[in-house]
């Protein structure tokens, strides 16, 4: 059993291999996105490709893989607005994911770069380290007492919900979905312009989705606290990015923490030291003091990718044994 991986890092490699002792399948690891460009690169009897967020499976890339006779198509992560799943369905290709692989540490990461641009901590290790101990510029603000509100309370939302209660916060949230245990323990659901009115500090933990696209917009924005912080874990077009820019050069946004950026399947997860970066939007972003930004690390720790490895050659097994898999895994 052939199963191709893009996007593949040497962190890929040391937890998909370990995993496949169990399975003993044959691995193959390419460094390159899947897209129109590389789908040839794809062999003839691949029973399984391996993707990962910035893939692009278009119509015509799914199309190709069916050609050649993949039977799989296996996301190593919880998104899939990447995927085309109509074309995977009309080519009969099953389209497995990952639904839950930790967001425990999605929401850490969204909480760290809260606290990283609240607290400054970014700009005190770097000042500290020149010997400079002056505390001018450092001043930050208490998160206890805020209105933190957070839109889409599933598994990482809810887990970044108790964080921010543990610090005192109060929190609002807007889902079409409420949860009942979360509204229990004092999670207050609100419509989402009331968050927008009302929150100091907005964390984004909804997925992307044609009806969601730039929610976070210039007519959102106007209607934000003048100051606020927004945080986004969650998919870069979430975010205006133009609008956002505008919003800081005011004030309006006082901090941007962002671990993803809608054009960054061109620059994520590469070293790109000592090249010139062509994209305007992220330069700017860049040469603000109050934005942070990182490179969709939310998810990268030791026991997430222990735990996608896991559940994708687990995924990957029972569908070539025909066996069936649960509901929020098979896509398509
Ligand atoms: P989930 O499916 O458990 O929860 C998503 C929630 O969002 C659901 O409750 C749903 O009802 C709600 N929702 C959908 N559309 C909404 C909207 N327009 N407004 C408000 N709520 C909406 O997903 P999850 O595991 O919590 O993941 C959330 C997102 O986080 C993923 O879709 C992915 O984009 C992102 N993510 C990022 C990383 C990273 O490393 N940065 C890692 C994993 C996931």
């Amino acid at each position: 059993m052939k199963m191709v991986f893009f996007s593949a890092k040497q962190y890929d490699k040391v937890f998909f291999n370990a995993e496949n002792e169990k399975y003993g399948f044959e691995l193959e690891y390419l460094e390159t996105h899947l897209g129109p460009h590389i789908v040839n690169a794809v062999e003839p009897g691949t029973a399984a490709v391996c993707v990962f967020v910035n893939d692009r499976l278009t119509g015509e890339v799914v199309a190709t893989l069916a050609e050649k006779g993949v039977k799989i198509i296996a996301l190593r992560c919880a998104g899939f607005n990447n995927v085309n799943l109509d074309a995977a369905k009309q080519h009969g290709i099953v389209v497995v994911r990952v639904p839950a692989y930790s967001p425990e540490a999605v929401a850490e990461h969204a909480v760290a770069m809260l606290l990283t641009l609240n607290r400054k901590t970014h700009k005190a290790y770097n000042r500290v380290r020149e010997q400079n101990f002056s505390l001018n510029g450092l001043l930050g603000f208490n998160l206890h007492g805020k209105t933190v509100g957070v839109v889409g309370t599933g598994k990482i939302g809810r887990a970044f919900c108790k964080i921010m209660l543990g610090f005192g916060c109060t929190v609002m949230a807007y889902d079409m979905y409420p949860d009942e245990a979360l509204a229990q323990i004092g999670v207050q659901y609100v419509t989402l312009d009331t968050l927008f009115q009302s929150a100091d500090i907005i964390s984004l933990h909804c997925p992307l989705t044609p009806e969601n696209k730039y929610l976070v917009n210039k007519a959102a924005i106007d209607q934000m606290k003048k100051g606020v912080t927004i945080i986004n874990t969650s998919r870069g077009a979430l975010l205006h990015t133009a609008d956002v820019i505008d919003a800081l050069k005011t004030g309006q946004v006082a901090y941007l923490g962002i671990d993803v950026y809608e054009q960054e399947e061109k620059l994520f997860f590469k070293d790109l030291s000592g090249n010139i970066i062509a994209d305007d939007m992220i330069q700017r972003l860049m040469s603000f003091p109050n934005v942070l930004l990182t490179g969709h690390q939310a998810f990268f720790t030791q026991e997430a990718l222990s735990q996608i490895a896991s559940v994708t050659m687990q995924n990957v097994n029972q569908v070539m044994k025909g066996e069936a898999v649960g509901k929020d895994v098979r896509l398509a």
